[in-house]
This record gives C-alpha cells, sequence and structure tokens, in this order.
C-alpha cells in the first residue's frame, strides 16, 4: 500500500450507496495519482446515472425517519461523526496530501476545519425556530421551516474534506438526505469521510458518496431528477452556471459557491508588515488554489517598493516540495495540465510588459510543481487582473486614490473575498461598503470559520455556508394559517 494509515480500513475505493459499498453497474474504475510524485494511489469505482438514481431513490426513502426525529437525536450522530473525525486526523489529513498535495499541516488544518462544521451544524440544528404572526382576532400566522428534501452536493478537489463537511453538516442538522460526487482528483479523502459517517451510525441511504469520471452523468440524473429538490455545488462558475441551467427544468433550489478574483487593497497607511504577512497566507496557502486566494495585490503608490521589496524577501523563504516531507511550506498544484495553465497566465502577462520579481517558471520537483511567483507592471488588461490563477502567481497592482482602488477591485465578474489594509477606520468602512464582495477581510486574511457566513456575490454564487445563516439553504419556510379562532 502507498498511503501508510494508523487504519488502513479508513482507505476506501468504492462507492457507498445506499449504506453498502459497491463498485459501479459497469465494474469501471479510474486512478487517484499523487500530484507530488506521480505515484499511482488507489483504483476507485467510477458510477454513472443508474447508481446516482439509486442513491437518490434510497435517500428519499432514508429521509422520511430520519426527519422524523428529534433534533437532539440528529445532532447526537452528527456530535459521534465529528469525535471520529478528531480521532482519525491524522489518517485523514495523509490520504489528503497524498491525493491532493498540500503540505500535511494544511490538511490536518483543514481536517479540523471541516470537522468544526459538523459540531458546529449539529448544535445549530437545535434551533430551527419559526416565527408566530400576529394577524386578525380569529387567526395566526404561523411560519414553520422545514427541510427541503433529497440534496445534491457536487464539490472541487482544493479542500477535498472541508467542501463536503460545510455542506453535508447542514443538510442532515435539519432533517434532510445527501447524495454527493466528490472531485475526481479527490474520491479518498470523501469515502473516508463517509466510513466514519457509518461508523457513527448514519442510517443506511442518508448520504451516498458517489465517486466516477463521468460528472456529466452523474449531474444530469442529480439536476434532473425530481426527487432531488436542491443542488449545491462548489466549484468553478462555468460549470456552475451550466448546473443551474440544467436545475431550471424541474425547478430546484441551489446554493452556489462558484470562482473568485480577491482583492486585497494595501493602502499607504497600512500596517506593511501585517499586510505581507497576511498576503503571504491569502496568496500562497495551497500553493494559490483557493476560491478566496489573493488573485489582485493592490498597493497604493506610496508604499508599493517598501512591500515588493518585503513580500519578494518571504518568498524566498519558501520550502516548496512534496507535502508529506514535514519541512515543506508548499506543495505542488493539483494536475501538470493546471501548471501548463497557470505558466500560460504568466507568459500572457510577460509578453505584454510584467516583470517576473521572483519564480515564473515551472517548478522542478515535478510535473504538478510551479514557482512562487511575483509580478510587477502588470495592468488590468492582463489575464492576471480578469481570470482566477489559481496557481502561486501573485501580481502586485499600483494604485493613487482611494476611489481608485475600489473601482479596480470591483472591476471584475465575482465577488467571493475581498481583502483590505489600512489604519483608517473612515476609510475602513468606505471601502468596505464600497467594494461588492460577499465577505470583506480588514486587517486579516484568515477570514473563514464555522461561525461566520461564507458565500460570494455577483458570478461568484448564491448562498451562505456555515453560521446560523447556513441552515436557510437547507430549510424551506412554510406559512400555516390558523384560523376560526373565535369559534
Ligand atoms: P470544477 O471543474 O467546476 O469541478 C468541481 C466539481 O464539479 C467536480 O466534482 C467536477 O467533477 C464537477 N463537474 C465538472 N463538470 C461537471 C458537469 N458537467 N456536471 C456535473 N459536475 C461537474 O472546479 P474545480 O476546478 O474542481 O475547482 C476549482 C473551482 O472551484 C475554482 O473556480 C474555485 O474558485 C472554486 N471554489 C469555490 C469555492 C467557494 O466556496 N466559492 C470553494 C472552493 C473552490 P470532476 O472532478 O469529475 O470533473
Amino acid at each position: 500500500m502507498t498511503i501508510q494509515l494508523n487504519d488502513s480500513t479508513l482507505l476506501k475505493t468504492q462507492a457507498y450507496i445506499d449504506g453498502q459499498w459497491v463498485d459501479g453497474d459497469k465494474g469501471e474504475t479510474f486512478a487517484v495519482t499523487n500530484p507530488a510524485t506521480g505515484e499511482h494511489l488507489a483504483d476507485v469505482a467510477s458510477v454513472g446515472a443508474d447508481e446516482t438514481r439509486r442513491a437518490i431513490i434510497a435517500a428519499e426513502k432514508a429521509m422520511v425517519s430520519w426527519k422524523a426525529l428529534p433534533a437532539k437525536t440528529r445532532s447526537e450522530l452528527l456530535e459521534r461523526w465529528y469525535s471520529l473525525i478528531i480521532d482519525n486526523q491524522e489518517d485523514l489529513a495523509v490520504l489528503m496530501t497524498a491525493e491532493q498535495g498540500k503540505p500535511l499541516f494544511e490538511s490536518r488544518g483543514e481536517v479540523a476545519y471541516g470537522a468544526s462544521f459538523i459540531k458546529w451544524f449539529a448544535e445549530e440544528g437545535k434551533r430551527v425556530y419559526g416565527d408566530i404572526i400576529p394577524s386578525t382576532a380569529d387567526r395566526r400566522g404561523v411560519v414553520v421551516k422545514q427541510p427541503v428534501g433529497v440534496v445534491a452536493a457536487i464539490t472541487p478537489w482544493n479542500f477535498p474534506n472541508a467542501m463536503i463537511a460545510r455542506k453535508v453538516a447542514p443538510a442532515l442538522a435539519v432533517g434532510c438526505a445527501m447524495v454527493l460526487k466528490p472531485a475526481a482528483e479527490t474520491p479518498l479523502s470523501a469515502l473516508a469521510l463517509v466510513e466514519l459517517a457509518n461508523r457513527a451510525g448514519l442510517p443506511a441511504g442518508l448520504f451516498s458518496v458517489l465517486p466516477g469520471i463521468n460528472a456529466q452523468a452523474i449531474g444530469g440524473e442529480m439536476t434532473s431528477n425530481t426527487i432531488v429538490k436542491k443542488v449545491t455545488f462548489t466549484g468553478s462558475t462555468p460549470v456552475g452556471k451550466l448546473l443551474m441551467k440544467q436545475c431550471a427544468d424541474t425547478v430546484k433550489r441551489t446554493s452556489m459557491e462558484l470562482g473568485g478574483n480577491a482583492p486585497v487593497i494595501i493602502f499607504d497607511d497600512a500596517d506593511l508588515d501585517a499586510a505581507v504577512a497576511g498576503v503571504l497566507v491569502a496568496k500562497y496557502r495551497n500553493s494559490g488554489q483557493t476560491c478566496i486566494c489573493a488573485n489582485r495585490i493592490l498597493v497604493q503608490e506610496g508604499i508599493y517598493d517598501a512591500f515588493i521589496e518585503k513580500f519578494a524577501a518571504a518568498v524566498k523563504g519558501f520550502r516548496v516540495g512534496n507535502g508529506m516531507d514535514a519541512d515543506s511550506t508548499h506543495g505542488p498544484v493539483i494536475t501538470e495540465k493546471a501548471a501548463t495553465e497557470i505558466h500560460a497566465k504568466v507568459q500572457s502577462a510577460v509578453a505584454e510588459g510584467a516583470t517576473v520579481v521572483i519564480g515564473g517558471q515551472a517548478g522542478s520537483q515535478g510535473a504538478c510543481f510551479y514557482e512562487p511567483t511575483i509580478l510587477t507592471n502588470v495592468t488590468d488588461k492582463m489575464r492576471v487582473f480578469r481570470e482566477e490563477i489559481f496557481g502561486p502567481v501573485a501580481p502586485v497592482f499600483k494604485f493613487s486614490t482611494e476611489e481608485q482602488a475600489i473601482a479596480m477591485a470591483n472591476d471584475t465578474q465575482f465577488g467571493l473575498a475581498a481583502y483590505l489594509y489600512t489604519e483608517n477606520m473612515g476609510r475602513v468602512w468606505r471601502v468596505s461598503e464600497g467594494i461588492d464582495y460577499g465577505m470583506v477581510g480588514v486587517n486579516e486574511t484568515a477570514i473563514s470559520s464555522e461561525v461566520i457566513p461564507f458565500g460570494g456575490m455577483k458570478e461568484s454564487g448564491q448562498g451562505r455556508e456555515g453560521s446560523k445563516y447556513g441552515l436557510d439553504d437547507y430549510l424551506e419556510t412554510k406559512y400555516i394559517c390558523i384560523g376560526g379562532l373565535n369559534r
């Protein structure tokens, strides 16, 4: 076995449907590889539309008794699942680093972050309140919140654990059932998660995991099947738009956590060291492959040169390598194709006049590596301004005025996360309210946790994950008019 786990039974390679580990109907499998080494890790069952349909039917059946349980009982199962995840944090982290590439310390952090959503929603699920609306003397309006129904979820490879946990936890907490397709690059984390849910006592059918390389067949069934009442997706904006169109025919509710193009605005009055430290995390965490990664660094002209100097010195200290090595600060990107696409964006910027301060090349450690890169002399016409880079490349733009910074920040179809560094409290409010983003970090880039509403505006999506608002995505609001009270 190429992945060394304390509990080797957490390495699952079959689909989990209706409480059973099964192969795909056609016996097809797909290979999972380690992006750091190119090593073959496992062959995983690949399912299609038929298996997806069976999982959906099982979910509908399982939901009948699940939603009828007291919220406290559902909560207890989620709490057990949370504890098992924490107990197996190291194995889950090793699986994640093996298939996704991020350094082990980041994987451990993601496992804890993912688990925090399960604990949070185990608690919040007990607080699904309604309203009583005063009406005429002989009637009352009662508002109740009910589970939306069977939910289908599709998740990406960049956070193979947390993107699943923050969907399935609120869904199960309020009484829904879920069928989930994980990304083809990272199915092992998803399968280990559902194995732990199984050990926690998950009823058969309530949460099925459908690995597969035929995303269109699985997604097609999920979006067309009338049993499914809601589709929740995290991934790229083009796929999100496609799924929304597919959902239109059966008028399903959707939640979309899509791409970003986050600006970090650093004003002349900023604490420069704090800004550099914040950008290092926001840009290079997960080798630049997060939806809230700093994509455009906007620096005011008065501190531009000083910022570049400190920033470049810090990036030079990175140790890029296999995420399994304890001294690696940064790992590979997900595939060789991704590394090629990142390089194409850098080359296109350089061809249009950008300067490479550091990096700008494929990494020497393997096919999926790309050097941490800083670009200056960049403009708003370049692809690195317009497009999500999704790699360890930091283009640093110069601006003069607050108005210009706000206009540059908003000059994108995306609106997920933005950050600003300033010591001026008036500016904090003006800029925070003036930029069109679902989340704004002020003098802080580590903004996400289970207690906050995570989500975007514009083409970055709709819906919120985490916090008390994260329950709403899985609830229907029903109005009951109770009349004849004076009879
Ligand atoms: P992606 O290509 O959109 O894939 C995401 C998921 O969608 C994968 O499971 C993929 O399956 C599936 N998929 C692809 N085409 C499909 C189709 N036609 N029908 C049904 N499912 C389909 O995105 P990615 O490259 O993996 O992830 C990176 C993107 O996710 C970035 O844009 C990033 O910003 C975004 N993201 C957003 C958030 C957020 O919270 N807003 C968080 C993380 C990531 P296969 O793997 O089998 O192709």
